[in-house]
């Protein structure tokens, strides 16, 4: 990469607010990226499967549904890149289920923003060392569990903003200084959308409307009986390590910590109640050294699976003020100058992805840690042919 690039801020995946609607339910439906106050609890009950697996000779899993407020030339262009985008992971990933992605172009009214993208549903599965984690649909889907939990239409939804001005490979012109590559972006964000995603932010205070002194795991809080039953974190983060103090500590230590501050299961009389209950415990020491560490370079690693394409930890973003969004579910920007550049939480402008990755000669815009990383959450490889798996009880 030039340094003499200019940066566009990637300001994907937004987890701000995470109100929870009447519904008790198992599962955590989020029908917006932009807006993530709109977090559902649903049920998803055990659903007979009847999805036989898509032929491996399928080039494309990725089943995008357009909306687009554009031209139709732009449009089309949108949906050339998108597909390349589903093939370029169709080929790296061993995917036996289509992944429906609902995407939309249009203007975010947000001049920061290039795109966001999450898993439209998180599923709670017993991981391996009998800890309950939630995990994407798309990566639920390649399980192939009978019965299934049961599944929402989408398993990706995605945003991108109209108002940047975006390049195309099909344009067949140079790249300009100040446009930006709408393939990187799309690849980028799917990426998110397949479980590229920490569950650790600020939104137990934020929702308080407090300012940010520690970070926490997915609360399950229902807003209208005021019941917490928990904090779960994601699939991704049972690799993720804190680092205080030369002592390397799990995300799931913490965890365990967190949920010892309140019984889950306790009614509050209101959410301030509870967010008070949870700061003066002796446990809101382990969200003051989470937020520590996501704001440290050096202080956050993911310590990817056995056998997975890389073996070694390496650091995910902990160099910038917490930024819901940017911080924990990036590789650090210490890595943008290595082939895992894609999921850095900057991206250059004027520079193409083929020109990043020609440039580095490297094999693939999907680079060995980013592909760790799918591949310790559960995606099979040709090289990690046997992830492992979680349970799904009922
Ligand atoms: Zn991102």
């Amino acid at each position: 990469m030039k340094s003499q690039s200019i940066y566009s801020s990637l300001l994907l995946c937004i987890f701000a607010f995470t109100r929870f609607l009447a519904i008790e339910g198992t599962c955590i439906d989020y029908p917006n990226p932009l807006d993530t106050s709109e977090k559902v609890l649903v049920e998803c009950p055990p659903t007979a499967n009847t999805d036989s697996n898509v032929k491996r000779e399928n080039t494309n899993f990725f089943q995008v549904t357009h909306t687009c407020y554009s031209t139709a030339a732009l449009c089309y262009k949108i949906k050339e890149a998108f597909d390349d985008a589903g093939k370029e992971l169709s080929k790296t990933l061993k995917l036996k289920q289509i992944i429906y992605v609902n995407a939309t172009f249009t203007d975010l009214f947000d001049k920061t923003l290039l795109g966001s993208a999450r898993s439209a549903r998180m599923i709670p599965l017993i991981s391996s060392d009998n800890i309950k984690r939630l995990y994407p649909q798309a990566l639920v889907k390649q399980f192939s569990f009978d019965p299934h939990p049961e599944y929402n239409e989408y398993d990706i939804i995605a945003r991108f903003n109209a108002a940047k001005n975006w390049w195309f490979r099909s344009d067949n012109v140079e790249i300009s200084t100040d446009q930006t590559d709408f393939y990187t972006v799309v690849l980028h964000e799917l990426i998110h959308g397949l479980g590229f995603l920490s569950s650790w932010s600020y939104n137990l205070e934020h929702l308080d409307g407090e300012g940010t002194t520690g970070l926490t795991p997915t609360i399950k809080y229902n807003f209208i009986s005021n019941k917490f039953t928990g904090f779960m974190e994601n699939i991704f983060d049972r690799y993720v390590m804190f680092v205080r103090n030369n002592v390397i500590s799990t995300s799931t230590s913490y965890t365990y910590q967190l949920n010892l501050a309140v019984a889950n299961g306790t009614i509050f009389d209101t959410y301030s109640d509870f967010v008070a209950e949870v700061k003066s415990s002796s446990q809101w020491k382990y969200a003051k050294s989470a937020l520590i560490s996501a704001t440290t370079d050096y202080y956050l690693q993911f310590s990817p699976a056995m056998d997975a394409s890389w073996d070694y930890y390496f650091y995910l973003e902990s160099g910038i003020s917490y930024k819901p969004g940017s911080s924990i579910s990036h590789i650090s920007t210490l890595y943008k100058d290595t082939s895992d550049f894609l999921m850095t939480w900057e991206l250059d402008r004027g520079v193409t992805i083929e020109e990043l990755t020609i440039q580095g000669k490297y094999t693939s815009p999907i680079g060995p840690r980013i592909l760790s990383v799918l591949e310790s959450i559960g995606y099979e490889t040709d090289t990690h042919p046997d992830p492992i798996k979680p349970t799904y009880e009922y």
